[in-house]
Order: structure tokens, then sequence, then C-alpha cells
């Protein structure tokens, strides 16, 4: 059993960096044309090069997941690229300010939400179309931890995570009849650059300890779960939340 993408096209959001660097190169590596999508052309590119250069099939776009004519854009880039899609990963997001919900700013609420849930039904709304007519598809939702449990002062992140959770299943249920499966990951606390930029060595050290493998998890063990989803070995899983957290909501 192999996971095999050839001859398939997936987009990956927030691709130049972290989580979704790792995906887009793991979706290259088993076959298949990766459009690395994120923010900044530039970043995008430098990792479509390096995956180009590796032997892999890859595209950049330049696409903000937060507007509409972005991701509609993102969409038809791909199809007319590639002729056809079949996976997006839903995984551009940010963690946003950090307050409690009753002093938390009201535009870094609306920030966090186009972003993370918004930004998630916008690749959802313009993939579907395209994946029907390929004749079907599948989705990864990037969730979180904070998407079934809380967390202080994250009031933003964590209603945005819940919320991606509820889309997913929702999408499940409406596209399984168009051959289209729909699953959300949950990572635990990951050494990512939008980890290491936004928290200090002793925070770090403090996270590393709630996980039950006492340590932060990797972006490669949070994209091989992403990437078995995708594929077909995933053929009887859909509308489902999986947990990639080294323990830390077992407790
Ligand atoms: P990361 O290293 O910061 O990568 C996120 C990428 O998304 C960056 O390249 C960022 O660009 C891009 N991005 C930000 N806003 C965007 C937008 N509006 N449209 C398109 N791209 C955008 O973060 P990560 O840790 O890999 O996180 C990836 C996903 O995993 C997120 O959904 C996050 O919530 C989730 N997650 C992360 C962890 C963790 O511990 N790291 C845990 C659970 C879940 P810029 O750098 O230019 O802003």
């Amino acid at each position: 059993m192999k996971i095999d993408f050839a001859g398939r096209t997936g987009i990956v959001t927030g691709a130049a960096s972290g989580i979704g660097k790792a995906v887009a190169e793991g979706y290259a590596a088993c076959g298949g044309t990766v459009i690395v999508s994120d923010l900044r052309q530039e970043a995008a590119q430098k990792v479509s090069d390096a995956i180009t250069a590796a032997g892999g099939s890859a595209l950049a776009f330049a696409a903000d997941v937060a507007l509409e004519r972005d991701v509609e854009a993102l969409v038809r880039f791909a199809e007319d690229r590639t002729g056809s899609l079949s996976h997006i990963v839903n995984n551009a997001g940010i963690g946003g300010a950090q307050a409690p919900t009753g002093e938390y700013p009201v535009d870094a609420w609306r920030k966090v939400i186009d972003v993370n849930l918004t930004g998630v039904f916008l690749g959802m709304r313009f993939a579907i179309p395209a994946m029907k007519r390929a004749g079907g598809g599948a989705i990864v939702n990037v969730s979180s931890i904070l998407g079934s449990v809380g967390l202080a002062n994250s009031p933003a992140y964590v209603a945005a995570k819940h919320g991606v959770n509820g889309l997913t299943k929702a999408g499940a249920l409406e596209h399984a009849g168009d051959g289209i499966r729909v699953n959300a990951v949950g990572p635990g606390f990951i050494g990512t650059p939008m980890l290491d930029e936004s928290l200090d060595r002793q925070t770090l050290d403090h996270l590393a300890t709630q996980h039950a493998l006492q340590r932060l998890g990797t972006a490669d063990e949070v994209a091989s779960l992403v990437l078995y989803l995708l594929s077909d070995l995933a053929s009887f899983v859909t509308g489902s939340y999986h947990l990639v957290d080294g323990g830390y909501t077992a407790r």
C-alpha cells in the first residue's frame, strides 16, 4: 500500500512555510502536481522552485485565502494549468492577538475569523465545483487541538478552529454523493515559524511538556496524516476530525 497522486493536482494554501510547506513537498514526492499557494508570490515561488529542483511537479500562485476573488482565481489557475483539481488542503492560518474574550480587540477577532474560518470556507466553496467537474476529490482542513478544547486568551482562534470542524462535517455530508471526502486534522503544538515567532523558549519548553510524548510535533508528522487523508488509502474516511497531537488531548 502506497500513497500515489500521479496524474492528480492538489492545492495547498499557506504552503510557503511550516505545515503547508511539508504537505506540499510530500504531495509532490507522492507523484502529484502541487499548487503552492501563499500570501506572497516570492515565498510560494521559492518552495515551488525547490520542489521542481528535487524532481517534483509544482506551480506557485499568490492568494489571500480571506479574499473571495483570490481563492476563485487560485482554483481557476489549478484547472487551467493542469486540467483538473482533485485535492485541496485548506491550511493557511494565523495565530492572532492574545487577550481574554472580555478585552479582545474586535478588529483582531474579525481578522482571525476571516483567515482561519472564512478562508477554509472559500477554499471549499470554489474547490468543490472543480472537484465535481473532475469526478471527485478529497479535502483536508487544517484545524487544531483547539478545534476541540479551549485555550485562554485565544478566543478567536479557538472559535475559528471549532468552526472548521463543523464546516468539515457539513461539507462531508453534502458532497459524499459527489465522490468528495472532507476531513479535518487537529495538530498539537508543532515547531513551525508560527510558534517560534510568537512564543519565547521558556513557553515553548512548557508547551512541550503538555504533550504525552513530552515534545512538540514536527510539520512532517502532520503532513503524513494529511497525505493519508487525501489519498485513496482513506477511501472510507470522511466527515471526521483526526488528531495528531502527541497525546495533548488524552489527559
Ligand atoms: P506558519 O509557519 O506561520 O505558516 C502559515 C503560512 O500561511 C505562512 O506562509 C503565512 O504567510 C500564510 N498565510 C497567513 N495568512 C494567509 C492568508 N490570509 N492567505 C494565505 N496564506 C496566508 O504556520 P503553521 O504553524 O505551519 O500553521 C499552518 C496551519 O496549521 C494553520 O492553520 C494553523 O492554525 C495550524 N496549526 C498550527 C499549529 C502549530 O503549533 N504550529 C498547531 C495547530 C494548528 P506569512 O508568513 O506571510 O504570514
